[in-house]
């Protein structure tokens, strides 16, 4: 057996978990940095993660005296949190004499996904605070069929819950409010090629935030960007002859874009795979395992950070 210690940190999410190579998961604690005002600010992340970096790790490997290997979220992400992760893996890959391996975080999310909904070749619709973007395995890579030319939906959704007083995250907070309408507000529905952009619905939305009920805004951002996301998730899917869905990223924990997903795939015969809140949202068991993956494979990588990295730079050994 193989045991990973994998470290996540790509942004609000300090996380450490303990997977064998059968993917058996013994342990995935984290930390998460809230706030009631404001968003994300880098400088303030770090110093979160490196509060709880010790306690995170202490307990994910609580009863463990040993594991093979350590792997971490090596980017995208926001510098200053991604530099707490690696440093620490960096630092405890030397101490203990263990290989080190830096993971692509958005790939590891479909790994995850894919191995706990027992999905072989899924197309994974990614829908997280900073990253929306709908990958499948073609020709060697993660390809990205679409995805947001702006901003992230979560962040989107922060956003407007930022504009309605709600604190962060909104995403859960929106879903809340959206459970309470059936009211239908118009927005622009926007959806370019395969790509979708939500700057321009932002603004819409802040126009009309003071003429409407935060239910009713709540509920049409949902119905509106949702089904753009699920419009060009289904095309990929069509355009590739792939025939499963895998969903990923904290924004797919909203109960209304899981079952908006459920009922696309039903209506082509798609099977859906919806991992478990814990394992949608950033967390360090995708990067154990996923670091599993690529060190079987025999993929060596360097140390340090890859802020920028996108899913299709990464040349994918570990599948055929
Ligand atoms: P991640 O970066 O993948 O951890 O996802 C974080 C994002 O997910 C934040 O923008 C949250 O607002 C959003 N989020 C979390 N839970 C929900 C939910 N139930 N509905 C919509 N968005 C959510
Ligand atoms: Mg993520």
């Amino acid at each position: 057996m193989t045991l990973c210690l994998g470290i996540e940190s790509t942004a609000h999410t300090f996380g450490a978990s303990l997977v064998d190579d059968r993917g058996k998961i013994y342990s995935n604690a984290s930390k998460t940095f809230t706030t009631k005002k404001g968003g994300l600010i880098p400088a303030k992340l770090a110093d979160h993660h490196l509060e709880y970096c010790d306690r995170v790790i202490e307990e994910a490997t609580q009863g463990f005296h040993d594991f093979d290997l350590i792997s971490y979220s090596a980017g995208p992400g926001i510098g200053n949190a991604l530099r707490i992760g690696s440093s620490m893996a960096l630092y405890l890959s030397k101490l203990l004499k263990k290989p080190l391996i830096g993971v692509n975080h958005c790939i590891a999310h479909l790994e995850i996904g894919s191995m706990l909904t027992k999905l072989e070749n899924p197309i994974l619709l990614y829908v997280s605070g900073a990253n929306t973007q709908v990958i499948a395995y073609e020709g060697g890579r993660y390809r990205i069929f679409g995805e947001t030319l702006d901003m992230g939906v979560g962040n989107f959704l922060d956003s407007v819950a930022r504009e309605l007083g709600l604190g962060f995250p909104g995403g859960p907070k929106v879903m809340r409010l959206a459970a309470k309408s059936k009211n239908l507000i118009e927005l622009p529905y926007v959806v370019k090629g395969m790509d979708i952009s939500l700057g321009g619905i932002f603004t819409n939305v802040k126009q009309k935030i003071e003429l409407h009920m935060r239910e009713d805004i709540c509920y049409s951002i949902q119905e509106t960007v949702f089904a753009m996301l699920l419009e060009v998730a289904e095309r990929a899917l069509a355009h590739c002859e792939k025939t499963e869905l895998v969903l990923g990223g904290g924004v797919c924990c909203n109960s209304r874009l899981q079952d908006m997903a459920k009922k696309m795939c039903k209506a082509n015969s798609y099977k859906c795979g919806i991992p478990k809140n814990d394992f949608l949202v950033d967390n360090a068991a995708m990067i154990a395992w996923t670091g599993l993956l690529m060190h079987q494979a025999g993929v060596k990588t360097e140390p340090g950070i890859r802020p920028y990295e996108r899913t299709d730079q990464v040349e994918v050994s570990w599948r055929n």
